[in-house]
């Protein structure tokens, strides 16, 4: 099930993919769907990249459910999306977590999923199912290092320094407070709400040669 998976979604324009356990992690309404498939594309997130997105959520979907197994699609903008079932799962399941628990980065000084191999630049979904996946290995600490570029460099001084784990997942990495001021000083100096500096500046798959052939992680 693993390969069918991955091949068909890599073949479909998925950069990554992985393979998340969840148990202990989900509310009681969801627990039975305990495995997760973490889909991420290199690409920012935009109305093409959500197309691209729902496509290889629907694909994964035909898959487990050819096989008998259920699952439910978490879209990538689920968080914006209101009062919808999967809007109110989100803080319970992000996206960030299923990527860092199927083992395909960590989160960053920046707050962002960090990829060895791209970088802060994927654009993540996650698909929840009960299908028997064989699972990846947790990322379990920050890989920044002595890093702190994002920080350095942050306009509004709003990422704090600190390092992520998985035993302190909810550590304050960035004063949304801050991020958000300077946000609306752009917006009205260039008409653009966003800086992103903190994803541009990370080092890490800047370089990225490999970004538009795909990669299983
Ligand atoms: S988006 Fe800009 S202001 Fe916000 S944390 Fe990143 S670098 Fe700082
Ligand atoms: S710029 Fe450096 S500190 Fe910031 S997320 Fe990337 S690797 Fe981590």
């Amino acid at each position: 099930m693993n390969d069918i998976l991955r091949k068909e979604l890599l073949g479909s324009g998925a950069s990554v993919v992985g393979f998340a356990g969840l148990r202990g992690v989900l509310n009681s309404e969801i627990a039975h769907l305990e495995r997760a498939v973490s889909i991420g594309v290199d690409r920012n997130l935009n109305e093409s990249t959500l197309r691209l997105l729902g496509t290889l959520q629907e694909r994964a979907a035909k898959i487990l459910k050819a096989e008998g197994h259920r699952y439910l699609c978490i879209p990538p903008d689920s968080d914006r999306i209101r009062n919808t079932f999967v809007s109110r799962l989100y803080p319970l399941v992000t996206h960030k977590m299923a990527a860092t628990s199927a083992g395909l980065g960590w989160i960053g000084r920046n707050g962002l999923l960090i990829s060895p191999v791209f970088g802060p630049r994927l654009t993540l979904a996650t698909v929840l199912t009960d299908a028997p996946l064989k699972i990846g290995s947790p990322v379990e600490s920050s890989g920044c290092g002595e890093c702190s570029l994002c920080m350095d460099f942050c306009p509004s001084r709003a990422i704090t320094g600190r390092q992520w784990s998985r035993h302190d997942p909810y550590v304050a990495l960035i004063s949304r407070k801050k991020c958000d001021s300077h946000k609306r000083k752009m917006r009205a100096l260039t008409g653009k709400p966003n800086c992103g500096l903190c994803r541009s500046i990370c080092p890490y798959g800047r370089d990225n040669k490999v970004s538009k052939i795909g990669q299983a992680v």
